[in-house]
């Protein structure tokens, strides 16, 4: 009797646990029919220099919206891929979906860069700057206006390879910058050692800076300190013009946040950057 209701709890456990990854399975296979499909697609997110207010640079985001149930999330679906076989080309996907985008912005005169996120995953791929750099030649974008963002999560993993992956980023001309700062370990022991190009303070510090005096000064002396080392900062999560205020003193800041866009279509950002450009040509007409 006793060995029945034992059976009948782990089968029961089983059951439940079959349903949950029977789910995961299929959102697994949905996923996978969608890059085949061509089902997902990329938004971008301007990132504004805070003096000029002069888009400098978009950051790809990735979308996904499923036949069955409607947009799903990136922070759902890329854990997802990152735990089986599809990190890999969900990235090759975004990459060259964002340099095809960013070589068409450059052929119309705006010298725009672009940031595109990796997956911890390829910080431990020693192929992945081979890659980098024939998505690069495919699509003729010179190195220097790619920036690859990577986490601080993503460095610790494996800290050996990730420093021999950076590296080799970096030696091919490809930007690094460091997302969601401030939200992992030692961060300051590998902004010493690693070389990298940009720091993206990470939005919980930045959105209460108006009224979280200690948020204020972790993030002024993260930017003062970043900029004295000579790497660019971005500071994420600027929804108001309150905190653009607060940051206003910095000569050399980049900002994104809904303040300035979410993230939008390409024909969008375009339209965003012919009215900064017709806004400065009249600018320099009154001049
Ligand atoms: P992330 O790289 O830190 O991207 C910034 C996220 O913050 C985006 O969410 C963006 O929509 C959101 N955001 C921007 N401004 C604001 C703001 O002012 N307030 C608030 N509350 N949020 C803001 P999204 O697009 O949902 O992406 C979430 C995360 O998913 C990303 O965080 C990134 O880690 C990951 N992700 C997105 N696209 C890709 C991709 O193509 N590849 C990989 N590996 N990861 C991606
Ligand atoms: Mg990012
Ligand atoms: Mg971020
Ligand atoms: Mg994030």
């Amino acid at each position: 009797y006793h060995a029945k209701r034992e059976r009948d709890r782990i089968s029961t456990f089983d059951r439940k646990y079959d349903v949950n990854s029977v789910e995961r399975l299929q959102l697994l296979a949905d996923l996978r029919a969608a890059l085949e499909d061509d089902q997902l697609h990329v938004v971008y997110q301007p990132q504004v220099d805070m003096r000029s207010g002069r888009t400098v640079a978009v950051e790809a985001l990735v979308r996904w919206n499923h036949v069955g149930r409607g947009p799903i999330g990136p922070d759902h679906f890329v854990p997802l891929a990152e735990n089986s076989g599809l990190i890999l080309p969900l990235t090759t996907y975004v990459l060259d979906q964002a340099l095809a985008q960013l070589a068409q912005w450059h052929a119309d005169g705006y010298d725009l860069r672009m940031a595109v996120n990796l997956s911890a995953r390829h910080l431990s791929d020693l192929s992945l700057p081979q890659q980098v750099s024939n998505a690069l030649d495919a699509h003729a974008v010179p190195p220097s206006r790619l920036v690859l963002e990577v986490t601080e999560t993503g460095i610790l993993s494996d800290a050996v390879r990730a420093d021999v992956v950076i590296r080799a980023l970096r030696a091919i001309g490809v930007e690094v910058a460091i997302d969601d700062y401030g939200t992992g370990n030692a961060s300051l022991s590998y902004l010493r050692r690693l070389e990298i190009d940009e720091l993206k303070v990470d939005r919980s510090f930045v959105m209460n800076i108006h009224d979280d005096p200690h948020d204020l000064i972790i993030v002024n002396s993260t930017i003062e300190l970043a900029l004295a080392l000579g790497v660019r900062v971005v500071a994420e999560g600027i929804e108001d013009e309150r905190t653009v205020k607060v940051l206003a003193g910095f000569d050399s800041l980049i900002g994104q946040g809904y303040h300035f866009s979410g993230p939008v279509s390409a024909a969008q950002i375009s339209e965003r950057l012919i009215s900064e450009r017709s806004a400065s040509g009249s600018s320099l007409r009154d001049c």
